[in-house]
């Protein structure tokens, strides 16, 4: 064991809250041990982000494939390999651990592969790979979160899966039932859906996506229901039941649900035990999240938390963003964490993107707020790549212009959102939109074009009919 070597910022978890904290304090000239427990990269990288969206980049290609005939290109029958898809994914996974712990070695950052636990409010032991206890002048905690086990769901990662175990799956069912409608689950529903899987989500909330605002859930339902996708929302899961074959998914409204495999997409639970916070003093919140104030600190001097314990955001970048945040802090350099511009993107068939406000959440906050909204259909762009489903709309204050908010569902909504989170994160007003020249033809159009909407000055849409008098 080596024996309590000194590091002025220990971080304890290598995912995307962890590992960029280790680089910015770097970069502020300290030295930095990050301890990780698994594999660099966290859940993102190994379990998360960048799997599934590899996954579904490869349903992607295949329905552009066979939308070929539209753009006059012949192609025969189309089949596919889901096998060779799971080995690209793992592949590109491989690759980018890889360059990450280049990246962090890069920066001077000692690696120790093992288990951290801290034992005093500046000394970490670490269990694993590595065994060694270290001293530190500052730790950020950065342990991250894992699918959360239930009772009434006996996971054998064979029948019954969780989201880890379903992206490791390398055999297609023929049914796939998904237990929860929020982001995971519809995304798992779109992806296994274009691959020809019969797929059925039980939500227990009155709408799939229920954090989303009343707009985009409706349109997802409506193209979910067009592309055969079956939603039982308002709908309880009491058990699921395995047999040789297939999974019985138990309702509580007394029916069941049959399927080759099922899929429990609900909930995470912190990874907060084991790492001595009791011990010596950290606070968790009511819901079991490290208590933490905008500038990452715990309620013990010297030790920061960030990432998926520290907030119900529960987004890679998010986490990111808090690691710069309290490796500033950590380094004397004052730093806050602000959660009014944060883009939160759902990588469904079509995608879905917000940020800020919904109208509904603009208005319960007391703005006298309205809405401008642009089908995707009616822009050029959209009509030329053949990808014209959705639509964008911007919330604002009708008194200020300021953007309160901003909603996309379509192609590269994931994208598109960023316009929107500078508006936003730089209290923008709607004119700053309209006299912002957009290059024609793109899908950034949207904006511009929703803009005018809410101004009331469309320009590709007819006006809006005048009240007669
Ligand atoms: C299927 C799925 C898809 C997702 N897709 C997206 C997406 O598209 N976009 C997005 O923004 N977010 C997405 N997320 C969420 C995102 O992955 C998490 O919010 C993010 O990874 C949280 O980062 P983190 O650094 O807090 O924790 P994690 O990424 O969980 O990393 C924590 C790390 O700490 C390590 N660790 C834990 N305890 C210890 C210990 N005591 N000692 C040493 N190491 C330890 C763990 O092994 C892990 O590597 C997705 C999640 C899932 C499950």
């Amino acid at each position: 064991m080596v024996d309590k070597q000194f590091f002025d910022i220990i971080v304890i978890g290598g995912g995307p809250g962890g590992y960029p904290a280790a680089i910015r304090a770097a970069q502020n000239g300290k030295s930095v041990a990050l301890i990780e427990a698994k594999d660099l990269g966290g859940t993102c990288l190994n379990r998360g982000c960048i799997p599934s969206k590899t996954l579904i980049a490869n349903a992607d290609v295949l329905k552009r494939v066979m939308e070929a005939e539209e753009f006059g290109i012949v192609v025969g029958q189309v089949s596919f390999d889901f096998s060779k898809m799971v080995e690209r994914k793992d592949r590109i996974v491989a690759g980018i651990r890889k360059s990450l712990g280049g990246l962090l070695q890069s920066n001077g950052i000692t690696i120790f592969q093992g288990f951290g636990k801290i034992t005093s409010p500046n000394t970490v032991k670490i269990t694993g790979k590595d065994n060694a206890i270290l001293k530190a002048g500052k730790i950020i905690l950065a342990t991250g979160s894992e699918p959360r086990n239930m009772k009434a769901f006996p996971f054998d990662y064979v029948r019954i899966h969780d989201s880890t175990s379903m992206l490791e799956n390398k055999e297609l069912p023929k049914s796939l039932a998904i237990i929860g409608g929020g982001v995971i689950g519809c995304e798992f529903a779109s992806l296994y859906s274009a691959l020809g899987v019969d797929v059925t989500v039980i939500e227990m909330m009155p709408s799939i996506l229920p954090t989303e605002s009343q707009s985009v859930s409706s349109f997802l339902t409506k193209v979910y229901k067009k592309n055969g996708i079956k939603i039982q929302a308002s709908t309880m899961v009491q058990a699921i039941e395995k047999g040789s074959e297939n999974v019985t998914v138990k309702l509580a409204n007394g029916e069941s649900i049959m399927a080759d495999i099922a899929l429990v997409a609900v909930g995470r639970s912190l990874n907060v035990t084991g790492l001595g916070l009791e011990e010596i003093g950290v606070k968790l919140t009511r819901d079991g999240l490290i208590d933490v104030n905008d500038k990452m600190e715990t309620t013990v001097p010297g030790i920061y938390a960030i990432g998926d314990i520290a907030s119900k955001w529960w987004l890679a970048h998010v986490a990111s963003h808090q690691g710069l945040v309290a490796a500033q802090n950590a380094c004397g350099i004052s730093a806050r964490m602000h959660y009014n511009a944060i883009p939160c993107v759902t990588y469904t068939d079509p995608e879905i993107a917000s940020v800020g406000y919904s109208l509904e959440e603009a208005i319960k906050q007391g703005y006298d707020a309205t809405i401008g909204a642009f089908p995707f259909q009616a822009l050029g762009k959209s009509q030329a790549a053949f990808q014209s489903e959705g639509f964008a709309q911007v919330v604002i204050s009708k008194s200020t212009k300021q953007i309160l908010g901003a909603q996309v569902v379509g192609h590269e909504a994931s994208t598109l959102i960023a316009e929107m989170a500078v508006a936003i994160a730089n209290e923008l007003t709607i004119e700053s939109i309209t006299e912002t020249v957009h290059a024609h033809p793109t899908l950034a159009e949207v904006w511009l074009e929703a803009a005018l909407m809410a101004s009331e000055t469309p320009l590709h849409l007819p006006p809006k009919k005048k009240k007669k008098e």
